[in-house]
């Protein structure tokens, strides 16, 4: 089987299923320790303050899900599993503070982008339902209507985005573009609407506070050092305790290879 992000999130269901995983789920070297990764607080985390840390894990689990890694991906994972089905037992487990990876570094854009392999309409039911979600939880996050300034250096630049044109984009005059960011730099530029911008570190403690809600466990500055195939469960290491589950999800984003996990084209 092919392991790539759309069948990852089954992750838990394939392990429990094959046996032949064991291999791939041994634990590497190259694991983050919470003091050694640079960098520190984001920008919008230190504009908006820090939330207090959330305990460690000290003691030895079981659980019914857990979850590596406390950004998006993985609060929001937890949150609609315990919505689905409120008996469960859902550990987060964080290397660092939630939202130490790229959900609390991004750009704060939000638009229908990136359609669905076999669905045209996958980005745009996303992204009603992320503003149903916002609605429903009254989630505070400065989200908000936004257009996109797309600048061009030279002509051949120009030209390529002329034979791309969108209907929700319009041309500015090379007047309005040196007013609008004081340099003479760029050739053209286009704004597009329809889009959306939000606050990235409110959302993310949104996240935290609903997760929290909901009864989910989160354990801060707990590197998952592993995830062993024990027999009928998994077991999921980290420095002082372990978390014995039947389901692990993998949220780890671009740190995942440093688990010993395969991504896109891996063969299992
Ligand atoms: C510079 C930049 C700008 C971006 N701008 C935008 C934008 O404008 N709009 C947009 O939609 N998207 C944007 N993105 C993408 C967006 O930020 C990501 O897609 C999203 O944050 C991914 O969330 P995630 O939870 O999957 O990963 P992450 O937020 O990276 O979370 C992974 C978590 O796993 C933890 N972890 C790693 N290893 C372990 C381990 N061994 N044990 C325990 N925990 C571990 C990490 O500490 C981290 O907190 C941007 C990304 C970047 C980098």
């Amino acid at each position: 089987m092919k392991i790539n992000r759309r069948n990852l999130l089954l992750g838990g269901a394939v392990a429990t299923a094959a046996p032949g995983l064991a291999g791939l789920l041994s634990s590497s070297t190259g694991i983050e320790l919470p003091k050694r990764r640079s960098g520190g607080p984001s920008l919008w985390q230190n504009l908006g303050g820090r939330l207090p840390d959330l305990p460690s894990l000290q003691q030895s689990h079981t659980a019914d899900i857990c979850i590596v890694g406390g950004g998006y991906t993985g609060l929001c994972a937890a949150i609609y599993l315990k919505k689905m089905q409120a008996s469960l037992r859902v550990m987060v487990l964080e290397s660092h503070q939630l939202g130490a990876g790229a959900s609390t570094r991004n750009s704060g854009a939000v638009y229908a982008k990136f359609t669905g392999i076999d669905d045209q309409s996958f980005a745009e039911q996303g992204l009603q339902h992320f503003k149903n979600f916002l609605q429903s939880e009254s989630v505070d996050c400065d989200f908000q209507p936004a257009n996109t300034l797309y600048l061009y250096k030279d002509d051949s630049q120009r030209k390529a985005a002329q034979n791309n044109q969108k209907t929700n984009e319009q041309w500015i005059t090379d007047d309005k573009l040196k007013r609008a960011i004081a340099s003479d730099f760029y050739a053209a530029a286009k704004v597009g609407r329809g889009f959306y911008k939000l606050n990235p570190a409110k959302l993310l403690s949104e996240y935290r506070r609903i997760a929290l809600a909901h009864g989910v466990e989160i354990y801060e500055n707990t590197p998952v050092l592993g995830v062993n195939y024990q027999g009928s469960s998994l077991d999921v290491q980290t420095a002082l305790a372990r978390v014995s589950c039947a389901k692990v999800l993998l949220a780890t984003n671009a740190y995942t290879p440093r688990l010993g996990q395969g991504i896109s084209g891996t063969s299992i």
